[in-house]
């Protein structure tokens, strides 16, 4: 994929654009999705400039899944869901809307069904008080 440096997550890695930050490391940022399918639905980047999964480097992709996991353990100890979904999507026909590669950790709760994707905009001081949850579980 030809990576565009306009896209929204360039944006906010370059500060500017905002975002609900959870968690930042030298090679990776994690910040609440603005349109959740879920409670506590969090996206983690690379700071490299990578369209997919196919563009990234490997020590950058190392750096992502480690941040998904410290990010998810906080999201699972901070929520209690029963499950946690962990997606990665590549191209327009995989349902690719940002071209920044990008992880989704989703919290899943029995019989609450998942939003849809991308569409529905949750309130800023909702997204922060979850956000302050995940935080305090690091
Ligand atoms: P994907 O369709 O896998 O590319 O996912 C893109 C995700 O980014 C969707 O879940 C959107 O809700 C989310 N999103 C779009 N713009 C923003 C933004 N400015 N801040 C946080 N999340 C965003």
């Amino acid at each position: 994929m030809i990576y565009d440096p306009s896209n929204i997550f360039s944006r906010i890695l370059h500060n500017e654009a905002p975002c609900v930050r959870i968690w930042e490391s030298s090679l990776t940022l994690a910040f609440m999705d603005v349109m959740p399918q879920a409670d506590g639905h969090v996206l983690v980047i690379p700071k490299e400039a990578a369209g997919t999964i196919f563009d990234l480097s490997e020590h950058a992709a190392a750096a992502c899944m480690a941040t998904v996991q410290h990010v998810a353990r906080a999201v699972q100890a901070a929520l209690l869901p029963d499950g946690l979904l962990i997606a990665q999507l590549n191209g327009e026909a995989a349902g690719q809307t940002v071209g920044h590669v990008h992880f989704h950790i989703i919290p899943r709760w029995k019989d609450v069904p998942l939003r849809p994707h991308g569409k529905v905009p949750a309130a800023a001081a909702e997204l922060e008080s979850i956000a302050e949850l995940i935080r305090g579980a690091f």
